[in-house]
């Protein structure tokens, strides 16, 4: 039993044919022409499979293979079906037309399974069309009240419940959703790191996904002439900022794996060649794998930002708007998934996820692994996102065996 690496080429570009973008990739956002396109085609895909499919109120598609055990069971897989602006074929869609070939490949190898197997296309997971993130994996674990989507549009001013009802979806009323019964989620998905790449590996087994904190910070200081204000009276919002950058990241540093720390983005006013500058904002992006040292670090932080703008006389105001812990997977999973992993002679490593995947809304509600495959370059949510169809193919034979343990 096993995929071939042109099976898994053809149905990447198959599911790939909804959605191109014309500059380049693969746009497929949101309650679009295309989104529903593909929806119907996997449909129909997992029906010709002998499976049971059906749209949730919200937009997933769930497709179930029935066990033959009697008891109910379900083992999923699944991930998302909407990809970011120019994206490439394979981030979430790899977990849908992955998720299909494994059960396809066991179907076709041992028959139907004991347990019932479910592949669970979710909606949206980007939040790429409109500002809004995880629709679909949020509406499996509960409900979203109309009151988060007040306000909520995308680009062109069409709001999110305008776009739902015209798609013929809407909330989540059914006190049942495509999770129930299920026993374990695995998903699959390509890493958008480098580092499976880096070590030559070509399976990540995931035991964790980072929890992350980012904030706005905004410095106050005076602008004056360039000229004539000496060092020593100035309030200069770049000598802060600097500081503040250069110490956080020699921290972050010593701090070692798997800390990641960013000032993505600084505004500057007034922004020229001879002001000492009076104002700024900058954004910082701080993430681990253990709650305790994340909030340890970036209190630290917070706390030396605020003593060095007070040393220049700069005020300083800190927004920590995002704060999402970290969402380890379930232990007896993982380890599960590496004695797969290991039994099979794969080439993998057990790693955690920097970037956030549906596994971490899933995670607390139902037992949840992933298994990640290299990506070219480390590159993805670019059109030149890419992984050898080879090892595609081993993650998803990978996939195969996991699910085969959990539900033979
Ligand atoms: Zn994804």
């Amino acid at each position: 039993m096993s995929v071939t690496a042109e099976e898994v080429a053809a149905t990447r570009d198959w599911l790939g044919q909804y959605g191109p973008d014309e500059r380049g990739g693969m746009t497929r956002l949101l309650f679009t022409r295309e989104w529903l396109d593909a929806q119907l085609a996997l449909k129909q895909r997992f029906e010709d499979l002998g499976m049971s499919a059906a749209f949730d109120e919200v937009g997933n598609l769930i497709a179930t293979y029935p066990g033959t055990d009697g008891t109910g069971e379900v083992i999923a897989t699944g991930s998302h079906v909407d990809t970011v602006v120019q994206g490439g074929k394979l981030d979430g869609a790899l977990g849908i037309f992955g998720g299909y070939l494994a059960v396809k490949d066991l179907i076709e190898t041992y028959g139907a399974p004991r347990k019932s197997l479910r592949i669970i296309s979710m909606a949206e997971e980007e939040g790429s069309r409109f500002p809004f993130v995880f629709w679909g994996s949020k509406n499996l674990v509960g409900t979203v009240p109309a009151s988060d989507l007040k306000g909520v549009a995308d680009a062109e001013g069409v709001p999110f419940t305008e776009a739902l009802t015209e798609s013929g979806f809407g909330l989540r009323t059914s006190a049942k959703s495509g999770l129930d019964d299920v026993k374990a989620f695995v998903e699959l998905h390509i890493e958008q790191g480098n580092t499976l790449e880096m070590e030559g590996k070509t399976v990540g087994v995931v035991n964790a996904i980072a929890g992350q904190r980012r904030y706005n910070i905004t410095l106050s200081g005076q602008a004056n002439h360039a000229g004539t204000t000496r060092m020593c009276y100035r309030h200069d919002v770049i000598q802060v900022f600097a500081e503040i950058v250069a110490g956080s990241i020699a921290k972050a540093n010593v701090e070692g794996d798997p800390l990641v720390l960013t000032f993505g983005h600084i505004e500057v006013t007034p922004n020229t060649v001879n002001v000492v500058p009076g104002h700024a904002m900058f954004t910082m992006d701080c993430r681990h794998t253990d709650k305790e040292t994340l909030v340890r670090f970036s209190e630290e932080i917070e706390a030396d930002m605020a003593r060095i703008a007070a040393e220049h006389g700069v005020g300083i105001e800190i927004d920590r708007w995002m704060d999402e812990d970290p969402v380890p997977m379930d232990t007896e999973l993982v380890s599960l998934i590496e004695e797969t992993c290991a039994e099979r002679g794969a080439n993998y490593r057990v790693m955690h996820s920097g970037a956030g995947h549906d596994s971490q809304v899933i995670a607390p509600h139902v037992p949840t692994g992933m298994l990640f495959v290299p990506s070219i370059g480390g590159v993805s949510h670019n059109p030149a996102e890419d992984t050898d169809p080879q090892e595609l193919a081993e993650g998803i034979d990978a996939l195969a065996a996991v699910l085969h343990k959990l539900a033979y």
